[in-house]
């Protein structure tokens, strides 16, 4: 991409300017997400959590839903993912228009959590290219918005390699760093 000019903001002290268009391109971006929710199965119930005041997900600009792949850029697939559903998904992501990327919204749809049967998809990235898993079952809606902060930073580094959301807490995690040795208990 190119360079543009320098800005400079006469007389402030907090202005910039961005001086490569791919990063004032990815800024916008990861700003305005729009979501296409492929739905299927209980954490519906959590995405109805995330979507609710309380979590209000459109501080990170990305509350408003596209039911059209076309105009959307971020798929989320919440849920169970059924061998007959795979077909359908695959397409879905087809239609979307580049750059796109993909959440996956709870264990299901990260490794096909419990059901561990010939007619579940063993993690949507056994159809589909996935940025972002979010575990959980459901995840807490922390986590979620977790995970799009994640995708957010992955947009504006470019970065496409998969990631993992890490648990807020993790007690052994907690009880190592204060120099304590965990029992049988923790
Ligand atoms: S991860 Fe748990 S809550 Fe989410 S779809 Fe699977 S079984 Fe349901």
């Amino acid at each position: 991409m190119g360079e543009l000019n320098q800005v400079t903001l006469e007389g402030s002290g907090t202005g910039f300017a961005t001086t490569k268009l791919s990063e004032l391109l990815a800024w916008a971006r990861k700003y305005s997400l729009f979501k296409y929710p492929f739905v299927t199965a209980c954490c519906g119930m959590e995405f109805m959590a995330l979507s609710s005041p309380r979590f209000d997900h459109s501080r990170f600009g990305a509350e408003a839903p596209r039911f059209s792949p076309r105009q959307s850029d971020l798929l989320w697939v919440v849920g169970t993912i059924s061998q007959r559903q795979a077909p359908v998904l695959r397409r879905v992501y087809e239609q979307m228009m580049e750059p796109k990327w993909v959440l996956a919204f709870g264990t299901c749809a990260s490794c096909g959590g419990f059901y561990d049967n010939y007619t579940t998809v063993a993690g949507i990235d056994k159809i589909i290219p996935t940025d972002v898993y979010v575990p959980g079952c459901p995840p807490r809606p922390e986590a979620v918005i977790d995970g799009l902060l994640l995708l957010q930073d992955k947009i504006t580094s470019g970065d496409r390699r998969p990631a993992i959301v890490k648990p807020r807490e993790d007690p052994i995690r907690d009880l190592v760093s204060i120099g304590k040795k965990p029992s049988a208990e923790t």
